[in-house]
């Protein structure tokens, strides 16, 4: 029996990447529309009246500011190949909120956005970050409830995040490699409790052939390995492999697999579906896993026991390092500030905030994921390639609930701790506590489809629906867990979602070109990911876009 715990990220042999010099655009005249979402106090979202989101608006209130500008900014020499340490700007004027012209505006406040403020920072450049919620971090969230912590986002850091690392060391965060263990699985299918070691056997088991010998929570793994089509990192974008673009159950299917075996694989999906996702974006993955020293196919993808190489864990919560970023800049982060619209002209970019006010600079770093670049409008629009991807970018809904655990309810019944299911809940994760060794905490993570299905029923609902539904299957389990923290990043609209993915013939469609600069924008984040993953991705393509804009002064 295995062991895994619900975080799915770690490590591979880190690169510093050079900007590539293809994504060079011209622009072309795509629009995507904008609207105009405010985060309350407490993370939830409220609509505001509509204003007028097209350009007159933002001629108005550009009007308005118009005396109030800095001169546009001068061209820096590079020196050695590295900038002079002297600023674009002399001496950015003090506002309420900040300058009102900077060089560069950064949009989005998660690590791929502060990595690339920190660096153009370095080089001397006057950058204003603006985030669109409350706090800083994005896809980092440590919720913390009456002295308990849980992870609500990224968590893992693999051995070979190389940025990731540098950026903690440089900042004094700390690091450990105690984390939360997990504990076996009772499998739970179709109504009936199985141990895995009955599975094969088993009558609810389905599967046929010699996929009844795979336990449900290795099957999308155990299939998708015998195919996967190349091995490095960098190859899912090559010609040859692009017929693998079509959608996993399809390839599944063509190769004799089972629907039953589908329907299971589907579960532990970090994408919507085997259906809506490509096949080419999972053997992205499985290559990315490969490196990092996950070559077993009879291991779970998910978790602790399943990857050879040792990951961390940011001492005090995944927060700290967004925090402490945030913190090293010199000009504060701009927090509930979200860009409504961008407007491009001769050699400034205008950004236009939430609240009216209006950042002039040269350059833009836009790292705010591609499912909120969807809501702002772009003058001129965006190139055809990119306004796509845009328009048809997919994330994968995660909705978690944690608990701590109050009995020890798997000595009631004998049977394992944790549970792998196709009930809605999906997969309940019992934890052991990294210090301590007791199994005292359990977080239930839901995914893609699945996630999104729970998203229209508020917090305490949710929460009353699946201690029910728990407590059903394991009477054992009344009373025996406390709930503690939950979150939702289906429900976030500034992210939408776990991570992004593609759907069957998009990366054909757009993945080659949805990262190239437009004009003076300049885009980042882990959705245009090629090498790396998680948070080393974020950082990679924040790193390769301020390297972009430094390449341009
Ligand atoms: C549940 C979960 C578990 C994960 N586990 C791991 C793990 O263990 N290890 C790992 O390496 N990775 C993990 N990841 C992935 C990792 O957290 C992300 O890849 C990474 O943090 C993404 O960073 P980013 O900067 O690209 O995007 P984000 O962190 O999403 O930052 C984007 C920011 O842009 C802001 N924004 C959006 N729209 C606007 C706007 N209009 N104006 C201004 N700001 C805007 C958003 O509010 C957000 O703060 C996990 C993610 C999740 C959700």
């Amino acid at each position: 029996m295995r062991s895994t715990t619900p975080t799915s990220f770690s490590s591979r042999v880190t690169t510093m990447s050079a900007p590539n010099a293809s994504w060079k655009s011209t622009m072309a005249k795509a629009v995507v529309s904008a609207s105009r979402l405010l985060p309350s106090s407490d993370g939830a979202l409220t609509f505001p009246p509509v204003r007028k989101a097209g350009g007159l608006l933002f001629k108005q209130v550009e009007n308005a500011l118009m005396t109030l500008r800095q001169p546009i900014l001068s061209r820096r020499s590079i020196v050695g190949g590295m900038l002079a340490a002297v600023p674009l700007l002399a001496a950015p004027r003090g506002w309420a909120n900040g300058p009102q012209t900077v060089d560069v505006v950064v949009v989005g406040a998660g690590l791929a956005g502060l990595n690339a403020a920190a660096m153009l920072e370095e080089q001397g450049l006057v950058v204003q970050v603006v985030e669109a919620s409350d706090r800083v971090g994005g896809r980092l969230r440590t919720g913390r409830a009456e002295g308990y912590q849980a992870e609500l986002g990224g968590s893992e850091v693999g051995a070979l995040y190389g940025r990731v690392r540098d950026a903690c060391a440089r900042l004094n965060v700390g690091l450990t490699t105690k984390g939360a263990k997990g504990t076996d699985f009772l499998i739970h299918v179709d109504g009936t409790s199985v141990l895995p070691a009955d599975w094969s056997k088993s009558a609810v088991n389905q599967t046929r052939g010699k996929e009844r010998d795979f336990l449900p929570y290795i099957l999308q793994n155990r299939l998708m390995h015998d195919w996967l089509p190349f091995k490095q990192t960098n190859a899912w974008l090559l010609p040859e492999n692009l017929q693998f673009d079509i959608s996993a159950a399809e390839l599944m299917r063509s190769k004799g697999v089972s629907e039953a075996a589908i329907r299971l694989a589907d579960i532990d999906l970090n994408g919507a579906s085997l259906e809506g996702v490509s096949a080419l974006s999972i053997f992205r993955d499985m290559a990315r896993a490969q490196v990092e020293g996950f070559k077993d196919p009879n291991k779970p993808q998910y978790g602790g026991a399943s990857l050879a190489s040792d990951r961390s864990y940011i001492v005090g919560g995944a927060d700290m390092l967004p925090r402490a970023m945030a913190a090293a800049l010199k000009l504060p982060v701009r927090l509930n500030s979200p860009v409504i619209a961008v407007d491009q002209t001769g050699d400034q970019v205008k950004t236009l905030l939430g609240n009216g006010d209006v950042l002039t600079s040269r350059f833009m770093v836009m790292a705010a994921p591609f499912s909120a670049v969807s809501r702002i409008r772009f003058t001129p629009g965006l190139p055809d390639a990119q306004a796509d991807a845009i328009a048809g970018a997919r994330y994968s809904a995660t909705t978690q609930f944690h608990f701590k655990i109050n009995k020890p309810y798997w000595e009631k019944d004998g049977l394992p701790p944790s549970i792998w299911s196709n009930t809605s809940f999906e997969r309940a994760f019992a934890l052991k506590h990294p210090e301590t060794g007791a199994i005292d905490s359990m977080i239930v993570w839901v995914n893609g489809d699945g996630a999104t299905r729970w998203d229209d029923r508020d917090t305490a609902r949710q929460v009353e629906l699946v201690l029910a539904e728990l407590t059903r299957i394991r009477p054992s389990m009344a009373g025996a867990l406390e709930y503690k923290v939950g979150y939702s990043w289906g429900r976030n609209p500034f992210v939408g979602g776990n991570k992004h993915f593609y759907a069957p013939g998009q990366v054909k469609r757009f993945a080659a070109d949805m990262g190239k600069p437009a004009g003076r924008i300049h885009f980042a984040g882990e959705h245009l990911r090629r090498l790396e993953h998680g948070m080393e991705s974020a950082m990679e393509t924040g790193e390769a876009a301020a390297l972009e804009i430094m390449e341009k002064i």
